[in-house]
């Protein structure tokens, strides 16, 4: 099926929206992006988002060509226009077109795409039985090297480490720090419960600070349980009494088994499941 695509000022069959092969984006994944969801017509977090996206440009030296508003008012429009109620969106905003050189001083017109489709979820049984992940060998990049706090269009990090995680039969991988500590997964936060607390990893242990993450711990605090940031290690999650993963596309997930240890009883936990079922209740409010 043919998509509407947002590009730059418009709206473009699917086969209009092209970008040039100089684009930087391309060239050296010289950009940002997002990636957000739609539930009942309702963007989550819409605004979170777009401070997200424009905090990572401004750490690039990247000036977004449109006004926060209007950005905003292109990803409703674009979801309408292809009829999506429930949908995943992909925002990116490219370096634009320039030489075959690195200096993004000499590209032209950043790009501002807009993508709105269906979302592909993990199968049910998944968030039934939760997940079995591995550790990768590839660190998440240090923080003095590209701030994982920047969401950039250059992924290649975490796709090492994802390859690894498919590799050994997963579909998500834990990544460490260069410090040896717990950063995140490759595409999602994680979480552990332990002695009815639940930790996560700090910002500066080398993560993206993804919106659902934050959406969680609101949750927890509003449902009474003892949230907070804390250094871990994979010893805290092997000895963990319930671990789970939050992030835009996976929701919740629970997670069972990490590099052949079970977690807790080896099955979801029930801090995981209240917290699962308060987010599917909060993304439709
Ligand atoms: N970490 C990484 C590396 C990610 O790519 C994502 C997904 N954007 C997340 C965490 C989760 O962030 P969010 O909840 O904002 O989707």
């Amino acid at each position: 099926m043919s998509r509407t695509i947002f590009i730059n000022d418009r709206l473009v069959p699917e086969a209009e929206a092209r970008i040039s092969v100089f684009d930087h984006g391309l060239l050296y994944g010289d950009g940002v992006f997002e990636g957000l969801r739609s539930y009942a017509g309702r963007v989550f977090r819409l605004d979170a988002h777009l401070d997200r996206l424009w905090a990572s440009a401004r750490a690039i030296c990247l000036e977004i060509p449109l006004a926060k508003e209007a950005l905003a008012k292109a990803v409703i429009d674009t979801l309408a226009a292809n009829g999506l109620e429930d949908g995943y969106i992909r925002l990116i905003v490219t370096r634009g077109a320039g030489t075959l050189g690195l200096d993004p001083n000499r590209c032209s017109n950043p790009q501002v795409i807009i993508i709105a489709d269906t979302i592909s979820l993990y199968p049910q049984e998944f968030y039934d039985q939760g997940l079995r992940i591995v550790t990768a060998a590839t660190q998440r990049i240090q923080p003095a090297a590209l701030s994982p706090r920047i969401k950039s269009l250059n992924y290649l990090n975490n796709i090492m480490a994802k390859l690894e995680g498919l590799r050994a039969g997963c579909v998500e991988a834990l990544m460490l720090n260069h410090k040896g500590e717990v950063a995140e997964c490759t595409g999602d936060n994680v979480f552990v419960v332990r002695s009815g607390r639940l930790l996560t990893p700090p910002p500066d242990a080398g993560i993206l600070e993804g919106i659902t993450r934050n959406a969680v711990m609101e949750l927890a605090h509003a449902a009474g349980i003892d949230c907070r940031e804390a250094t871990l290690t994979r010893h805290d999650l092997y000895t963990a009494d319930e671990c789970f993963l939050t992030g835009t596309a996976a929701e919740v997930i629970p997670v069972v088994d990490i590099d052949g240890r079970a977690i807790g009883s080896g099955v979801p936990g029930p801090v995981t499941s209240r917290l699962k079922d308060d987010f599917h209740v909060l993304v439709r409010q």
